[in-house]
């Protein structure tokens, strides 16, 4: 199949009209799209993903005026839509438009993106877009528009090139159908903030409940597949501690992988290049050298370099990524939430 990598958003949007499938990016992570009016077009997102079949897709709108078309958005969630978006909430509401995919629930995910040129791209399309996050079902999902071509060209009819995500991970997502609102998925827009507008939101244990894993007690299983937001690699959530002792003792420094805060004497020295000269002898043609360090400065940054490095780790054979825990305070909740998964088995 040909795939139109093309930033004419007419063009695009034409093939939405037609059911073919488009990917597209978002504030948060590239999103692969079909018609939401779509039924077969959706199905073939979800094939072309080996996405569950139980898994609902999000429908994104270009605006507050058509979700209040397709669904009962009631004064709370206009609210929450005027405060948070456009942006990267997700809210669960009823649907008013029954056929809308998928037909078999009465309820619908609802987003406005926060790029005003696929908002534009929606319109055109004559909306709302229905598109999971652009990976394959289980893997991370997809930031930047190389990996994006790598996985999906000649899979899907279109990929729209716009500007990259920049928070990196997906969207928060509350339900406002049940007796109380409820976060489903914590995401950038915290649940403090949203406590402000829904002061009985029921937060889940999201969290598994133990501090972050010691390294002594997770056995090194390279290869092993995980659940959900993971790599091949095998990923490690340490503590501080735990992350600049790994730099130390334990690891082959060519087949790990780190990415935090702390930024180790080794690497400021440029001792760990030596030590890594051979890396680039590996490195497959046509990719940029691999950095083993990942130095972030907040966990905004963190989550915003984290896929794209998880992609990059898989690219070059790292068969460790040890993962320092996010700092408590702004942009914890989401991290925090992708790196368990992560680092979580089957
Ligand atoms: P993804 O598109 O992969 O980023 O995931 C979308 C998230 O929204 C998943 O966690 C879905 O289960 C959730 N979701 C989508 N539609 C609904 C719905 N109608 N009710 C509840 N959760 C939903
Ligand atoms: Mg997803």
């Amino acid at each position: 199949m040909k795939t139109l990598i093309s930033s004419d958003v007419s063009l695009l949007a034409n093939l939405i009209q037609e059911g073919k499938v488009v990917i597209f990016p978002t504030e948060t992570v590239y999103g692969i799209g079909a018609s939401t009016k779509n039924e077969v077009a959706c199905l073939r997102v979800y094939e072309i993903k080996g996405r569950p079949k139980d898994n609902p897709l999000i429908a994104h709108f270009p605006s507050i005026e058509s979700i209040e078309d397709a669904c009962v958005l009631g004064d709370l969630g206009r609210k929450l839509l005027e405060k948070f978006s456009p942006g990267p909430l997700t809210l669960i509401l009823s649907k008013k438009d029954k056929s809308l995919f998928p037909k078999e629930l009465d309820t619908l995910a609802v987003r406005i993106p926060k790029n005003p040129v696929i908002r534009e791209w929606i319109r055109l399309t004559g909306g709302p877009v229905s598109a999971p996050s652009a990976n394959l079902s289980g893997r991370p999902s997809l930031t930047k528009l190389t990996d994006v071509v790598r996985y999906f060209e000649g899979k899907v009819d279109g990929i729209l090139i716009a500007e990259e995500p920049s928070f990196g991970i997906e969207s928060t997502v509350v339900s406002l159908v049940g007796e109380h609102p409820t976060l489903l998925r914590p995401g950038s827009i915290e649940s403090e903030e949203l406590k402000t507008f829904l002061p009985d939101l029921v937060v889940p244990n999201l969290f598994e409940t133990s501090p972050a894993r010691s390294l002594s007690t997770v056995p090194l299983s390279p290869g092993t597949k995980y659940k959900h937001y993971a790599p091949s690699a095998h990923v490690i959530l340490a503590s501080t501690d735990e992350f600049i002792h790994s730099f130390q003792v334990g690891f082959d420094p060519k087949e790990t992988a780190w990415i935090g805060f702390s930024c180790p004497e080794k690497v400021r020295k440029g001792k760990l290049t030596q030590d890594l000269e051979k890396t680039s002898a590996k490195e497959e043609e046509g990719f940029t050298k691999f950095d083993h360090f990942s130095i972030v400065s907040t966990n905004e940054e963190y989550a915003s370099k984290l896929y794209a490095f998880f992609e990059a780790c898989d690219l070059f054979n790292i068969q460790t990524i040890v993962c320092e825990a996010p700092k408590p305070g702004r942009g914890w909740e989401g991290l925090r939430n992708r790196l368990e998964k992560a680092a979580q088995k089957k």
